[in-house]
C-alpha cells in the first residue's frame, strides 16, 4: 500500500469526467463578466451557483476602495494578525463589523473557514466538549478537531435532540460549547437559533452561530438568521465570511464576552497565517458600508427568491426547503445529478452540484444561489432552463407531478 493508493477510486471518476469535459469539480470560469455571467465553455452562461447573495463583486465603490488601499498599502501585509499583519484597515473593519451586528467584540480571519476553525479551536480545549449539528460544514467539523475537546453530534435543527445530549453529557467536561448554522447550505434551511440558544444555556453551554449564508441576508437590518429569530441578544458567538454577501474574502467571529478578546494570543489559525490583504479588507468594509446603506439590495434578492423559489415549485422540481437564498433540487441519484447539471450547462445557467458524501442523508441535489444582481433577463434564463430539466429528468419532480 501506497500513501497514494487511496487516491485512486475518485481520481478515476474525476480524471472519467474530466476527459468528456462535463465534470462540475473542474469547471473554468474562462472570462467573468459581471456578477452574474462568464464565459464557461467559450459561451456565454448565466451564473446561479455562486454565493454573490448581493451582488457585490463588482460593487464599484469596492473596486475604487480596493484599488485605492492597493496603491497606498501594497499588494500584501506579508505577516499575520498577531504580529505585524494587523494594519489600521483591519481594526476599522472589526469596529464596523461589531456594529453591524449590535455585538461588542470582533475578530477578523484570514478566511470564514480560519473564523469557524479559530474561534472554536480557540474557545475549546481538551478538557471541554463541543455539541455540533450533524449537518454543520466541513470547516467547523475541523475546529471541532484542532480543539482536542470531545465532539458530541445531534441530529440537525432538532433542539430536543441537542437537550438530550446535553442531558446524557458527562460532567468531567468543563466548558460546553454548542455549534450550529444560522441558513444551511445545502438545503437552504434555517435553525431555531432561539430554541437553540435557550437549551444551551440551560445545561450551562454557550452557543456558537454560523451565519456565512445568511449574514446581509436574514432578519431586518441583515444581521443573519439570529436576527430574524430575535436571538441576537441571547448567541453567544457569531461567526461569518466576507466571501458571499460582502463578496470578498476572509472571515470573523463576533460577540459579547469579552473572552474573544483572548483568541488573540490563543487562536493558532488567528496567529499562524497571513492576515487578509488591505486590498482585501478596503472592498469587504466598503461592500458593508454598501448593505448597509442600500436595503433594496436585500428586498431585490428577496424577489428573486420568491420568482425563482415559485417557477421551480411550479414545475413540480422537488424542492429541498422553502424560499431561500439556496433553492435546491433533490435527485434520485448521483448519475442524474451530473446529467441534470450539464443539462443545465448545456442550456446556459451554471449551478452547483453536491453529492455524498458532502451532503446531508447522502442526497444528490442541483443548488441554485440566488443573487440580488440577477437581473430579468437572467431570471428567465434560469427559469427557461430548470422548465427544460423538469421535462427532461423525471425523477427530478416530486413523484406525481407531471
Ligand atoms: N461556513 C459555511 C457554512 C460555509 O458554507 C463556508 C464556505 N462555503 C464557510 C463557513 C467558509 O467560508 P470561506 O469561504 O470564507 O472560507
Amino acid at each position: 500500500m501506497s500513501l497514494f493508493d487511496k487516491f485512486e477510486k475518485n481520481a478515476a471518476l474525476f480524471n472519467e469526467l474530466s476527459e468528456t469535459g462535463r465534470n462540475p469539480f473542474a469547471v473554468v470560469m474562462e472570462r467573468v463578466l459581471g456578477p452574474t455571467r462568464a464565459i464557461i465553455k467559450g459561451r456565454e452562461t448565466v451564473l446561479a451557483g455562486t454565493h454573490n447573495y448581493l451582488g457585490q463583486t463588482f460593487e464599484p465603490k469596492a473596486i475604487a476602495a480596493a484599488q485605492k488601499a492597493l496603491a497606498e498599502e501594497g499588494t500584501g501585509t506579508t505577516g499575520s494578525r498577531f504580529a505585524n499583519g494587523t494594519f489600521a484597515g483591519h481594526k476599522a473593519l472589526e469596529a464596523g463589523i461589531a456594529q453591524f451586528l449590535g455585538l461588542e467584540y470582533c475578530l477578523v480571519f484570514s478566511t470564514g473557514y480560519m473564523a469557524n476553525l479559530g474561534g472554536i479551536a480557540g474557545l475549546v480545549g481538551a478538557k471541554d466538549a463541543i455539541l455540533i449539528d450533524a449537518d454543520c460544514h466541513a470547516c467547523i467539523y475541523d475546529g471541532c478537531v484542532l480543539s482536542g475537546g470531545e465532539t458530541v453530534r445531534f441530529r440537525h435543527n432538532d433542539p430536543e435532540s441537542l437537550d438530550r445530549r446535553l442531558e446524557r453529557l458527562d460532567p468531567k467536561y468543563e466548558g460546553k460549547l454548542v455549534c450550529i448554522e444560522g441558513m444551511y447550505s445545502m438545503f437552504g434551511d434555517i435553525a431555531p437559533v432561539k430554541e437553540f440558544a435557550e437549551v444551551a444555556h440551560r445545561h450551562g453551554a454557550h452557543l456558537f452561530v454560523d451565519e456565512a449564508h445568511s449574514f446581509g441576508v436574514y432578519g431586518d437590518n441583515g444581521r443573519g438568521v439570529s436576527e430574524a429569530d430575535g436571538a441576537m441578544d441571547i448567541i453567544d458567538f457569531y461567526s461569518g465570511t466576507f466571501s458571499k454577501s460582502l463578496a470578498a474574502i476572509g472571515g470573523f467571529v463576533a460577540s459579547n464576552h469579552q473572552a474573544l478578546e483572548s483568541l488573540r494570543f490563543s487562536s493558532r489559525p488567528y496567529m499562524f497565517t497571513a492576515s487578509p490583504s488591505p486590498a482585501t479588507i478596503a472592498s469587504a468594509s466598503a461592500a458593508l458600508a454598501n448593505i448597509k446603506a442600500t436595503p433594496a439590495l436585500r428586498q431585490r434578492l428577496w424577489t428573486n427568491i420568491g420568482r425563482l423559489h415559485g417557477a421551480l415549485t411550479q414545475f413540480g422540481l422537488n424542492l429541498a426547503s422553502g424560499p431561500a437564498p439556496v433553492i435546491s433540487v433533490l435527485l434520485p441519484d448521483r448519475e442524474t445529478a451530473f446529467m441534470a447539471w450539464n443539462f443545465l450547462l448545456e442550456n446556459g445557467v451554471y449551478v452547483n452540484m453536491a453529492i455524498p458524501p458532502g451532503t446531508p442523508n447522502a442526497t444528490s441535489l442541483l443548488r441554485l444561489s440566488v443573487s440580488a444582481a440577477q437581473t430579468d433577463a437572467d431570471l428567465d434564463a434560469i427559469t427557461d432552463a430548470y422548465a427544460a430539466m423538469a421535462e427532461a429528468f423525471p425523477g427530478a419532480r416530486v413523484a406525481g407531478v407531471s
